[in-house]
Protein backbone atom coordinates (compact mmCIF):
# COMPACT_ATOMS: atom_id res chain seq x y z
CA UNK A 1 0.00 0.00 0.00
CA UNK A 2 2.00 2.78 -1.05
CA UNK A 3 0.07 5.85 -0.56
CA UNK A 4 -1.32 4.58 2.67
CA UNK A 5 -0.93 6.56 5.83
CA UNK A 6 0.77 6.10 9.10
CA UNK A 7 -1.13 5.05 12.01
CA UNK A 8 0.00 6.68 15.66
CA UNK A 9 -0.39 4.01 18.20
CA UNK A 10 -0.72 6.83 20.94
CA UNK A 11 -0.62 7.33 25.07
CA UNK A 12 -3.22 9.71 26.40
CA UNK A 13 -1.96 9.75 30.06
CA UNK A 14 -4.49 8.33 32.82
CA UNK A 15 -6.98 11.23 32.42
CA UNK A 16 -5.34 14.37 33.07
CA UNK A 17 -4.66 15.88 30.19
CA UNK A 18 -0.98 17.85 31.24
CA UNK A 19 0.33 13.98 31.75
CA UNK A 20 0.53 13.40 27.82
CA UNK A 21 3.75 14.09 25.82
CA UNK A 22 4.75 16.58 23.79
CA UNK A 23 4.67 14.03 20.94
CA UNK A 24 1.47 13.04 21.50
CA UNK A 25 -0.05 16.82 21.66
CA UNK A 26 2.21 17.41 18.56
CA UNK A 27 0.67 14.63 16.49
CA UNK A 28 -3.41 15.12 18.09
CA UNK A 29 -3.06 19.14 16.87
CA UNK A 30 -2.48 17.51 13.25
CA UNK A 31 -4.12 14.11 12.75
CA UNK A 32 -7.03 13.87 10.18
CA UNK A 33 -8.54 10.94 12.46
CA UNK A 34 -8.50 10.43 15.61
CA UNK A 35 -9.61 7.19 16.86
CA UNK A 36 -10.48 7.38 20.78
CA UNK A 37 -12.18 5.05 24.04
CA UNK A 38 -13.40 6.38 27.13
CA UNK A 39 -10.21 6.22 28.94
CA UNK A 40 -8.42 9.01 26.48
CA UNK A 41 -9.91 12.50 28.63
CA UNK A 42 -12.14 14.07 26.01
CA UNK A 43 -10.05 17.06 26.19
CA UNK A 44 -7.92 15.86 23.42
CA UNK A 45 -10.59 15.97 21.56
CA UNK A 46 -10.63 19.70 21.69
CA UNK A 47 -6.84 19.53 20.47
CA UNK A 48 -7.99 18.32 17.00
CA UNK A 49 -8.10 20.48 13.77
CA UNK A 50 -11.72 21.30 13.14
CA UNK A 51 -12.12 19.23 9.69
CA UNK A 52 -10.51 16.25 11.98
CA UNK A 53 -12.93 13.06 12.15
CA UNK A 54 -13.53 11.70 15.56
CA UNK A 55 -14.39 8.11 15.82
CA UNK A 56 -15.28 6.97 19.40
CA UNK A 57 -14.65 3.50 19.89
CA UNK A 58 -15.68 3.67 23.62
CA UNK A 59 -15.00 0.32 25.62
CA UNK A 60 -16.03 0.77 29.31
CA UNK A 61 -15.75 -1.89 31.71
CA UNK A 62 -18.19 -5.23 30.32
CA UNK A 63 -19.11 -3.28 27.60
CA UNK A 64 -17.26 -3.74 24.37
CA UNK A 65 -18.86 -1.10 22.29
CA UNK A 66 -16.74 -1.95 18.97
CA UNK A 67 -14.78 -5.22 18.76
CA UNK A 68 -11.86 -5.36 18.80
CA UNK A 69 -11.47 -6.65 15.26
CA UNK A 70 -13.35 -4.20 14.00
CA UNK A 71 -10.94 -1.37 15.26
CA UNK A 72 -7.97 -3.15 13.92
CA UNK A 73 -10.52 -2.32 10.59
CA UNK A 74 -10.93 1.26 11.14
CA UNK A 75 -7.09 1.69 11.40
CA UNK A 76 -6.67 -0.10 8.12
CA UNK A 77 -9.38 1.85 6.45
CA UNK A 78 -8.74 4.76 7.92
CA UNK A 79 -4.64 4.55 6.20
CA UNK A 80 -5.98 3.84 3.13
CA UNK A 81 -7.70 7.17 3.15
CA UNK A 82 -6.18 9.53 5.06
CA UNK A 83 -2.61 10.47 6.38
CA UNK A 84 -2.16 10.88 9.97
CA UNK A 85 -4.43 8.77 12.05
CA UNK A 86 -4.05 8.29 15.53
CA UNK A 87 -5.19 5.70 17.55
CA UNK A 88 -5.19 7.15 21.19
CA UNK A 89 -5.27 5.13 24.23
CA UNK A 90 -5.68 5.53 28.22
CA UNK A 91 -2.20 5.43 29.98
CA UNK A 92 0.66 3.40 27.87
CA UNK A 93 -0.64 1.74 24.83
CA UNK A 94 1.72 -1.71 25.93
CA UNK A 95 0.31 -1.78 29.63
CA UNK A 96 -2.93 -3.77 28.93
CA UNK A 97 -3.71 -1.70 26.11
CA UNK A 98 -4.10 -3.99 23.38
CA UNK A 99 -1.94 -2.51 21.50
CA UNK A 100 0.44 -5.57 20.06
CA UNK A 101 -2.96 -6.71 18.58
CA UNK A 102 -3.47 -3.42 16.68
CA UNK A 103 0.76 -3.28 15.32
CA UNK A 104 -0.51 -7.25 14.21
CA UNK A 105 -3.14 -5.60 12.07
CA UNK A 106 -1.25 -2.95 10.87
CA UNK A 107 1.48 -4.97 9.80
CA UNK A 108 -0.37 -7.53 8.31
CA UNK A 109 -2.00 -4.71 6.35
CA UNK A 110 1.92 -2.91 5.62
CA UNK A 111 0.60 -0.18 7.19
CA UNK A 112 3.65 2.53 9.42
CA UNK A 113 3.07 2.71 12.37
CA UNK A 114 4.75 4.72 15.22
CA UNK A 115 4.37 4.17 19.00
CA UNK A 116 3.80 6.64 21.62
CA UNK A 117 4.43 6.07 25.41
CA UNK A 118 1.99 7.33 27.78
CA UNK A 119 2.08 7.90 31.41
CA UNK A 120 0.36 4.78 32.79
CA UNK A 121 -2.33 4.22 35.68
CA UNK A 122 -0.40 2.77 38.33
CA UNK A 123 2.15 5.58 38.00
CA UNK A 124 -0.08 8.61 38.02
CA UNK A 125 -2.65 7.14 40.85
CA UNK A 126 0.58 6.67 43.16
CA UNK A 127 1.47 10.21 42.73
CA UNK A 128 -1.54 11.48 42.74
CA UNK A 129 -2.78 10.05 45.63
CA UNK A 130 0.93 10.55 47.19
CA UNK A 131 1.17 6.64 47.49
CA UNK A 132 5.19 6.00 47.20
CA UNK A 133 5.46 2.74 45.04
CA UNK A 134 8.73 2.21 46.30
CA UNK A 135 10.99 2.80 49.34
CA UNK A 136 14.41 1.87 50.67
CA UNK A 137 12.73 0.15 53.45
CA UNK A 138 9.68 -0.76 52.10
CA UNK A 139 9.57 -2.08 48.95
CA UNK A 140 11.87 -2.85 46.46
CA UNK A 141 10.01 -4.18 43.71
CA UNK A 142 7.53 -3.04 41.44
CA UNK A 143 4.50 -5.37 39.84
CA UNK A 144 1.83 -4.36 37.33
CA UNK A 145 -1.12 -7.39 37.31
CA UNK A 146 -4.22 -7.15 35.42
CA UNK A 147 -7.44 -8.60 37.40
CA UNK A 148 -8.98 -9.59 34.06
CA UNK A 149 -7.92 -8.80 30.53
CA UNK A 150 -10.99 -9.43 29.10
CA UNK A 151 -14.20 -9.29 31.25
CA UNK A 152 -15.51 -12.73 29.44
CA UNK A 153 -12.86 -14.56 31.13
CA UNK A 154 -14.14 -16.19 34.49
CA UNK A 155 -10.73 -16.94 35.92
CA UNK A 156 -8.39 -14.64 37.12
CA UNK A 157 -4.97 -15.53 34.72
CA UNK A 158 -2.67 -14.15 37.38
CA UNK A 159 -1.03 -16.45 40.13
CA UNK A 160 -2.25 -13.98 42.71
CA UNK A 161 -0.96 -17.08 45.48
CA UNK A 162 2.39 -16.54 43.87
CA UNK A 163 3.05 -12.73 44.29
CA UNK A 164 1.95 -12.84 47.85
CA UNK A 165 5.45 -14.72 48.06
CA UNK A 166 7.08 -12.08 45.81
CA UNK A 167 6.04 -9.24 47.67
CA UNK A 168 6.59 -5.26 46.94
CA UNK A 169 4.81 -3.28 45.44
CA UNK A 170 1.65 -4.75 43.54
CA UNK A 171 -0.50 -2.80 40.67
CA UNK A 172 -3.52 -4.33 40.05
CA UNK A 173 -5.25 -2.50 37.16
CA UNK A 174 -8.60 -4.07 36.52
CA UNK A 175 -9.02 -5.63 39.83
CA UNK A 176 -12.31 -4.26 40.83
CA UNK A 177 -15.04 -6.75 39.39
CA UNK A 178 -12.62 -9.65 40.74
CA UNK A 179 -12.14 -8.21 43.98
CA UNK A 180 -13.07 -10.65 46.35
CA UNK A 181 -11.11 -13.29 44.76
CA UNK A 182 -8.13 -11.66 44.26
CA UNK A 183 -7.75 -10.56 48.17
CA UNK A 184 -8.52 -14.41 48.77
CA UNK A 185 -5.48 -15.72 46.70
CA UNK A 186 -3.28 -12.95 48.19
CA UNK A 187 -4.25 -14.08 51.88
CA UNK A 188 -3.85 -17.69 50.69
CA UNK A 189 -0.61 -17.01 49.30
CA UNK A 190 0.39 -16.02 52.96
CA UNK A 191 0.35 -12.12 52.80
CA UNK A 192 -1.05 -10.81 56.06
CA UNK A 193 -4.47 -9.76 56.31
CA UNK A 194 -2.96 -6.42 57.81
CA UNK A 195 -0.72 -5.45 54.50
CA UNK A 196 -1.36 -2.05 53.64
CA UNK A 197 -3.39 -1.71 50.62
CA UNK A 198 -5.16 0.94 48.79
CA UNK A 199 -7.68 1.83 46.04
CA UNK A 200 -7.31 5.29 43.87
CA UNK A 201 -10.20 5.43 41.31
CA UNK A 202 -10.64 7.97 38.80
CA UNK A 203 -6.96 9.41 39.07
CA UNK A 204 -5.93 12.28 38.59
CA UNK A 205 -9.20 13.20 37.83
CA UNK A 206 -10.94 16.04 38.89
CA UNK A 207 -13.56 12.97 40.59
CA UNK A 208 -10.54 11.42 41.88
CA UNK A 209 -11.38 9.47 45.47
CA UNK A 210 -9.06 6.99 47.04
CA UNK A 211 -8.88 4.95 50.25
CA UNK A 212 -5.81 3.66 52.28
CA UNK A 213 -6.72 0.38 54.26
CA UNK A 214 -5.78 -3.07 54.84
CA UNK A 215 -5.62 -6.03 52.85
CA UNK A 216 -8.79 -7.86 54.99
CA UNK A 217 -10.67 -4.16 54.69
CA UNK A 218 -10.04 -4.22 51.06
CA UNK A 219 -13.14 -5.90 49.98
CA UNK A 220 -15.80 -4.06 52.51
CA UNK A 221 -14.02 -0.62 51.22
CA UNK A 222 -13.88 -1.21 47.69
CA UNK A 223 -17.77 -1.76 48.29
CA UNK A 224 -18.26 2.16 48.65
CA UNK A 225 -20.52 4.23 46.47
CA UNK A 226 -17.52 6.70 45.90
CA UNK A 227 -14.63 4.12 44.12
CA UNK A 228 -16.08 3.64 40.98
CA UNK A 229 -13.86 1.85 37.49
CA UNK A 230 -11.60 3.10 36.60
CA UNK A 231 -10.12 2.27 40.00
CA UNK A 232 -6.58 0.45 40.36
CA UNK A 233 -5.49 -1.33 43.46
CA UNK A 234 -1.90 -1.34 45.88
CA UNK A 235 -0.97 -3.53 47.61
CA UNK A 236 2.27 -3.51 49.73
CA UNK A 237 4.31 -1.53 52.42
CA UNK A 238 5.29 1.27 50.69
CA UNK A 239 1.81 1.66 50.17
CA UNK A 240 0.89 2.03 53.99
CA UNK A 241 3.84 4.85 54.04
CA UNK A 242 1.01 7.71 54.80
CA UNK A 243 1.88 11.67 54.58
CA UNK A 244 -0.27 14.62 56.19
CA UNK A 245 -2.26 15.40 53.57
CA UNK A 246 -3.34 14.81 50.23
CA UNK A 247 -2.03 17.54 47.51
CA UNK A 248 -4.08 16.48 44.66
CA UNK A 249 -6.81 15.92 46.73
CA UNK A 250 -7.09 18.91 49.31
CA UNK A 251 -6.62 21.19 46.59
CA UNK A 252 -8.95 24.43 47.41
CA UNK A 253 -11.21 24.22 44.28
CA UNK A 254 -11.01 20.06 44.03
CA UNK A 255 -13.58 18.07 42.32
CA UNK A 256 -15.92 21.63 41.81
CA UNK A 257 -17.04 21.82 38.88
CA UNK A 258 -16.97 25.54 36.88
CA UNK A 259 -18.44 27.55 34.14
CA UNK A 260 -16.87 30.39 32.38
CA UNK A 261 -18.07 32.61 29.89
CA UNK A 262 -15.12 34.37 28.86
CA UNK A 263 -14.52 34.89 25.37
CA UNK A 264 -12.10 31.75 23.69
CA UNK A 265 -9.26 33.84 23.93
CA UNK A 266 -9.76 35.23 27.49
CA UNK A 267 -11.28 32.25 28.76
CA UNK A 268 -8.38 30.04 28.40
CA UNK A 269 -5.83 32.09 31.61
CA UNK A 270 -8.59 31.24 33.75
CA UNK A 271 -9.19 27.91 32.67
CA UNK A 272 -5.74 27.35 33.70
CA UNK A 273 -5.65 28.91 37.03
CA UNK A 274 -8.84 27.05 38.34
CA UNK A 275 -7.90 23.90 36.81
CA UNK A 276 -4.78 24.25 38.90
CA UNK A 277 -6.71 24.73 41.70
CA UNK A 278 -8.54 21.57 41.28
CA UNK A 279 -11.80 22.35 39.92
CA UNK A 280 -13.52 20.75 36.14
CA UNK A 281 -14.08 23.98 33.98
CA UNK A 282 -16.33 23.71 31.23
CA UNK A 283 -15.74 26.69 28.77
CA UNK A 284 -18.91 27.72 27.68
CA UNK A 285 -17.77 30.98 25.85
CA UNK A 286 -20.91 33.25 25.72
CA UNK A 287 -19.09 36.82 24.40
CA UNK A 288 -16.69 36.77 21.43
CA UNK A 289 -14.05 39.72 20.58
CA UNK A 290 -13.56 40.79 17.13
CA UNK A 291 -10.43 42.67 16.16
CA UNK A 292 -12.18 46.09 14.16
CA UNK A 293 -9.53 48.29 13.27
CA UNK A 294 -10.38 51.66 11.08
CA UNK A 295 -6.76 51.74 9.70
CA UNK A 296 -7.26 55.23 8.76
CA UNK A 297 -8.19 56.05 12.54
CA UNK A 298 -5.27 53.98 13.28
CA UNK A 299 -2.87 55.74 10.87
CA UNK A 300 -4.44 59.14 12.07
CA UNK A 301 -3.90 58.27 15.99
CA UNK A 302 -0.08 57.20 15.20
CA UNK A 303 1.09 60.10 13.76
CA UNK A 304 -0.20 62.30 16.36
CA UNK A 305 1.13 59.78 19.25
CA UNK A 306 3.57 62.57 20.88
CA UNK A 307 0.40 65.03 20.76
CA UNK A 308 -1.03 63.07 23.68
CA UNK A 309 -1.26 64.25 27.47
CA UNK A 310 -3.07 60.50 28.36
CA UNK A 311 -4.00 57.38 27.08
CA UNK A 312 -6.92 55.82 28.55
CA UNK A 313 -7.36 51.88 27.84
CA UNK A 314 -11.13 50.69 28.71
CA UNK A 315 -9.81 46.61 28.45
CA UNK A 316 -7.33 44.46 27.98
CA UNK A 317 -8.65 43.17 24.81
CA UNK A 318 -8.01 47.02 23.64
CA UNK A 319 -4.73 47.19 25.76
CA UNK A 320 -2.58 43.97 23.94
CA UNK A 321 -4.60 44.85 20.16
CA UNK A 322 -3.26 48.38 20.53
CA UNK A 323 0.21 47.19 21.36
CA UNK A 324 0.22 44.57 18.13
CA UNK A 325 -0.79 47.79 16.44
CA UNK A 326 1.70 49.83 17.61
CA UNK A 327 5.02 47.65 16.91
CA UNK A 328 3.40 46.82 13.12
CA UNK A 329 3.76 50.61 13.20
CA UNK A 330 7.01 51.30 15.12
CA UNK A 331 9.97 49.13 15.76
CA UNK A 332 11.18 50.72 18.82
CA UNK A 333 9.32 51.45 22.43
CA UNK A 334 10.42 54.62 22.81
CA UNK A 335 7.75 55.64 19.39
CA UNK A 336 5.22 55.55 22.76
CA UNK A 337 6.08 59.40 23.48
CA UNK A 338 5.61 61.08 26.74
CA UNK A 339 1.83 60.35 27.02
CA UNK A 340 0.54 59.15 30.27
CA UNK A 341 -1.38 55.93 30.78
CA UNK A 342 -4.37 55.04 32.37
CA UNK A 343 -6.50 51.73 32.95
CA UNK A 344 -9.38 50.68 34.22
CA UNK A 345 -8.27 47.80 36.15
CA UNK A 346 -4.71 45.89 36.91
CA UNK A 347 -5.20 43.26 34.39
CA UNK A 348 -5.07 45.84 31.65
CA UNK A 349 -1.86 47.81 33.99
CA UNK A 350 -0.02 44.95 33.72
CA UNK A 351 -0.08 44.53 30.12
CA UNK A 352 2.08 47.83 29.43
CA UNK A 353 4.19 47.20 33.16
CA UNK A 354 5.32 44.08 30.61
CA UNK A 355 7.60 46.60 28.59
CA UNK A 356 8.53 48.73 31.62
CA UNK A 357 6.07 51.74 31.20
CA UNK A 358 4.79 53.10 33.95
CA UNK A 359 0.85 53.20 34.31
CA UNK A 360 0.13 56.37 35.94
CA UNK A 361 -3.57 55.64 36.81
CA UNK A 362 -5.49 52.74 37.40
CA UNK A 363 -9.03 53.37 39.65
CA UNK A 364 -9.75 52.00 42.65
CA UNK A 365 -12.96 50.25 41.90
CA UNK A 366 -12.32 49.04 38.28
CA UNK A 367 -15.44 50.40 35.81
CA UNK A 368 -15.34 52.64 32.75
CA UNK A 369 -17.04 55.47 35.38
CA UNK A 370 -14.56 55.08 38.00
CA UNK A 371 -11.63 55.46 35.85
CA UNK A 372 -13.12 58.87 34.07
CA UNK A 373 -13.97 60.12 37.56
CA UNK A 374 -10.30 59.37 39.12
CA UNK A 375 -9.15 60.71 35.68
CA UNK A 376 -11.03 64.38 36.22
CA UNK A 377 -9.68 64.19 39.61
CA UNK A 378 -6.13 64.43 38.51
CA UNK A 379 -6.56 68.25 37.03
CA UNK A 380 -4.78 67.59 34.73
CA UNK A 381 -7.48 67.21 31.43
CA UNK A 382 -8.80 70.56 30.81
CA UNK A 383 -7.60 71.30 27.05
CA UNK A 384 -5.64 67.92 27.06
CA UNK A 385 -5.57 65.93 24.14
CA UNK A 386 -6.70 62.15 25.72
CA UNK A 387 -6.92 59.22 23.63
CA UNK A 388 -8.96 56.65 24.67
CA UNK A 389 -8.42 52.81 23.21
CA UNK A 390 -12.26 51.05 23.73
CA UNK A 391 -14.81 48.29 22.39
CA UNK A 392 -17.70 48.94 21.53
CA UNK A 393 -19.61 48.79 24.90
CA UNK A 394 -19.61 51.05 28.17
CA UNK A 395 -17.72 53.85 25.95
CA UNK A 396 -19.93 56.60 25.87
CA UNK A 397 -20.34 57.55 29.88
CA UNK A 398 -16.11 57.40 29.91
CA UNK A 399 -15.64 60.12 27.07
CA UNK A 400 -18.60 61.96 28.13
CA UNK A 401 -17.15 62.53 31.60
CA UNK A 402 -14.10 63.47 29.89
CA UNK A 403 -15.04 65.52 27.64
CA UNK A 404 -18.03 67.78 29.95
CA UNK A 405 -16.75 67.34 33.08
CA UNK A 406 -12.68 67.38 32.47
CA UNK A 407 -12.87 69.65 29.18
CA UNK A 408 -10.58 67.54 27.36
CA UNK A 409 -10.40 67.12 23.55
CA UNK A 410 -11.10 63.54 23.14
CA UNK A 411 -10.01 61.10 20.17
CA UNK A 412 -11.89 57.62 20.09
CA UNK A 413 -10.16 54.84 18.93
CA UNK A 414 -12.06 51.56 18.76
CA UNK A 415 -10.34 48.82 18.47
CA UNK A 416 -12.17 45.85 19.00
CA UNK A 417 -16.21 44.79 19.12
CA UNK A 418 -17.82 42.45 21.50
CA UNK A 419 -20.46 40.39 20.33
CA UNK A 420 -23.07 37.57 21.79
CA UNK A 421 -21.17 34.17 21.04
CA UNK A 422 -23.53 31.34 19.61
CA UNK A 423 -23.69 28.89 22.80
CA UNK A 424 -24.57 26.59 20.92
CA UNK A 425 -21.10 26.33 19.45
CA UNK A 426 -19.56 25.37 22.39
CA UNK A 427 -17.82 22.25 23.07
CA UNK A 428 -18.77 21.88 26.57
CA UNK A 429 -22.66 22.51 26.50
CA UNK A 430 -23.68 19.42 26.45
CA UNK A 431 -21.90 17.99 29.17
CA UNK A 432 -22.95 21.28 31.17
CA UNK A 433 -26.66 20.91 30.02
CA UNK A 434 -26.90 17.02 31.15
CA UNK A 435 -24.88 17.32 34.74
CA UNK A 436 -24.45 21.14 35.11
CA UNK A 437 -21.79 22.42 37.33
CA UNK A 438 -21.45 23.90 40.57
CA UNK A 439 -21.02 27.30 39.78
CA UNK A 440 -21.28 29.79 36.74
CA UNK A 441 -19.26 32.80 36.45
CA UNK A 442 -20.02 35.75 34.63
CA UNK A 443 -17.16 37.89 34.02
CA UNK A 444 -18.85 41.31 32.21
CA UNK A 445 -22.10 42.92 32.03
CA UNK A 446 -21.99 41.19 27.95
CA UNK A 447 -21.38 37.56 29.41
CA UNK A 448 -24.48 38.14 32.00
CA UNK A 449 -26.64 39.53 28.94
CA UNK A 450 -25.61 37.02 26.35
CA UNK A 451 -26.78 34.22 28.96
CA UNK A 452 -30.16 36.02 29.28
CA UNK A 453 -30.27 36.31 25.94
CA UNK A 454 -29.47 32.56 24.94
CA UNK A 455 -30.87 30.92 28.72
CA UNK A 456 -33.13 28.44 27.00
CA UNK A 457 -30.35 27.23 24.97
CA UNK A 458 -28.15 26.48 28.25
CA UNK A 459 -31.56 25.06 30.22
CA UNK A 460 -30.15 21.89 32.37
CA UNK A 461 -31.90 18.60 32.34
CA UNK A 462 -33.77 18.01 35.23
CA UNK A 463 -31.09 15.79 37.21
CA UNK A 464 -28.57 18.49 36.72
CA UNK A 465 -26.83 20.09 39.80
CA UNK A 466 -27.79 24.04 39.23
CA UNK A 467 -24.84 26.27 39.33
CA UNK A 468 -24.37 29.29 41.86
CA UNK A 469 -24.79 32.65 39.41
CA UNK A 470 -20.89 34.33 40.50
CA UNK A 471 -20.52 38.00 39.27
CA UNK A 472 -17.43 39.51 38.82
CA UNK A 473 -18.00 42.78 40.72
CA UNK A 474 -21.50 45.06 41.19
CA UNK A 475 -21.70 46.32 37.80
CA UNK A 476 -21.93 42.52 36.34
CA UNK A 477 -24.14 41.97 39.77
CA UNK A 478 -26.65 44.93 38.54
CA UNK A 479 -26.97 43.85 35.46
CA UNK A 480 -27.63 40.32 36.53
CA UNK A 481 -30.32 42.02 39.27
CA UNK A 482 -31.90 43.69 36.59
CA UNK A 483 -32.80 40.78 34.58
CA UNK A 484 -34.36 39.36 37.59
CA UNK A 485 -31.05 36.77 38.27
CA UNK A 486 -29.93 37.24 41.74
CA UNK A 487 -26.21 36.66 41.86
CA UNK A 488 -25.12 33.88 44.28
CA UNK A 489 -21.77 35.08 44.94
CA UNK A 490 -19.96 38.77 43.85
CA UNK A 491 -16.27 39.02 43.85
CA UNK A 492 -14.80 42.16 45.46
CA UNK A 493 -13.24 43.81 42.54
CA UNK A 494 -14.03 42.31 38.70
CA UNK A 495 -10.54 40.62 38.45
CA UNK A 496 -10.02 36.64 38.11
CA UNK A 497 -7.78 37.12 41.28
CA UNK A 498 -10.67 38.55 43.07
CA UNK A 499 -13.15 35.75 41.81
CA UNK A 500 -11.07 32.81 42.51
CA UNK A 501 -10.45 34.05 46.48
CA UNK A 502 -14.24 34.41 46.28
CA UNK A 503 -14.84 30.96 45.25
CA UNK A 504 -12.38 29.56 47.26
CA UNK A 505 -13.78 30.85 50.55
CA UNK A 506 -17.22 29.71 48.92
CA UNK A 507 -16.29 26.22 48.52
CA UNK A 508 -13.11 25.04 50.47
N1 LIG B 1 -3.20 1.25 29.15
C1 LIG B 1 -3.75 1.69 30.39
C2 LIG B 1 -4.46 0.58 31.14
C3 LIG B 1 -5.67 0.07 30.43
S1 LIG B 1 -6.47 -1.17 31.33
C4 LIG B 1 -2.64 2.31 31.25
O1 LIG B 1 -1.47 2.18 30.92
O2 LIG B 1 -2.97 2.94 32.25
C5 LIG B 1 -7.72 -0.25 32.14
C6 LIG B 1 -7.46 -0.18 33.61
O3 LIG B 1 -6.49 0.81 33.90
C7 LIG B 1 -8.65 0.22 34.44
O4 LIG B 1 -9.50 -0.86 34.70
C8 LIG B 1 -7.98 0.70 35.70
O5 LIG B 1 -7.55 -0.38 36.49
C9 LIG B 1 -6.75 1.38 35.15
N2 LIG B 1 -6.96 2.82 34.96
C10 LIG B 1 -6.91 3.51 33.81
N3 LIG B 1 -7.12 4.82 34.02
C11 LIG B 1 -7.30 4.97 35.34
C12 LIG B 1 -7.56 6.07 36.19
N4 LIG B 1 -7.67 7.31 35.70
N5 LIG B 1 -7.70 5.86 37.51
C13 LIG B 1 -7.60 4.62 38.02
N6 LIG B 1 -7.35 3.54 37.27
C14 LIG B 1 -7.20 3.69 35.95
Amino acid sequence: MADAGKVYLVGAGPGDPGLSTLRTREIILRCDVLVYDHLANPEFQKWTRPDCELIDVGKSPGRHTVPQEEIGKILVSKASTHNTIVRLKGGDPFVFGRCAEEMSVLDAAGIDYEIVPGVTAALACAAYAGIPLSHRDYGSSISFLTGHEDITKESLRVDFAKFAEIGGTLCIYMGMSKIEEIVDRLLQGGMPKDKPAAIVSNGTLPNQKHVRCKLGDLVKEAQSDCLKAPAIIFVGNAVGLSFQRSWFENRPLFSKRIAITRSKSQGSQMKQRLAELGAEVLELPLIEVVPTEDRKLVAEAFSGIATYEWIIFTSSNGAREFMRLFFLAFKDIRSFGPMRIACVGEATASIFRAYNLEVELVPKVSTAENLAQELVATDSLDSANVLVITGNRNREVLVNMLETVGHAIVDVLPLYETDFADITHAKDLADFKEHGADAIIFSSSSTALSYIEQEEDMSLSPTAQKPILCSFGPETSKTLIENDLSPDLQSDRPSMDSMISALIGKFS
